[in-house]
């Protein structure tokens, strides 16, 4: 059976999709078959009413929704089982690469401001040339104009908004990283570099 839900540290971690609209040179989708334990390939993309169950099944808790792919690809999906998780109080948390208003061509953030209460968006790195570089998105370099014109979008609202890189970048650029996320209004999360 696919894994839509799995557990890491004692929070829900729900898988939605394999597709991503970017395609990262670090990403595990490129080099793993999973988390130990897990299989995260899909060999179907879930409806909100079976990520429940599994979730159910796992006892409910916090969420993160992040999997091996844009969790954003699936938004209504996404919407409904966000909105399951605060009906019992539980808190959910949004890792994504920030590219759903250019995906879906609206702003999509006033859908979520009520639902998410943690968005985590990818900076990856400190110009729209180093991210095209290794995020080799389908939107170009433009992609990083517009994850950042979400995450300033995000700030504005009651969600916390999270900007993360990686530790692999020099100072220099994580110096930078931390006035770009400034600038929008949120906060910046460095994230030590893990080969898991
Ligand atoms: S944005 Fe995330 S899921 Fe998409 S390719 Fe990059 S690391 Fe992988």
């Amino acid at each position: 059976m696919d894994t839509y839900v799995y557990q890491v540290g004692g929070k829900n971690y729900i898988n939605l999709t394999n597709r991503c609209n970017n395609a990262c040179d670090f990403c595990i989708r490129q080099n793993k078959v999973g988390i130990p334990g897990f299989s995260l390939w899909l060999e179907k993309e879930p409806e909100a009413e079976e990520v429940i169950a599994q979730l159910d099944a796992a006892g409910r808790g916090d969420v993160v929704f992040c999997g091996y792919g844009e969790p954003t690809l699936r938004l209504d999906v996404l919407k409904e089982v966000a909105a399951y998780v605060k009906s019992y109080g539980g808190k959910v948390r949004v890792n994504t690469n920030g590219l759903a208003n250019r995906e879906y061509g609206r702003d999509v953030v006033p859908e979520l401001e009520n639902l998410v209460d943690v968005m985590s968006i990818s900076l990856n790195e400190a110009s729209a040339e180093k991210y095209d570089a290794v995020c080799h998105s389908i939107y170009g370099p433009a992609a990083f104009d517009e994850m950042l014109d979400f995450a300033r979008r995000c700030a504005g609202t009651r969600m916390d908004t999270v900007l993360s890189v990686v530790d692999v970048i020099s100072p220099e650029d994580i110096a930078v990283c931390r006035e770009i996320a400034e600038k929008v209004g949120a906060r910046l999360r460095v994230r030590e570099y893990s080969a898991e």
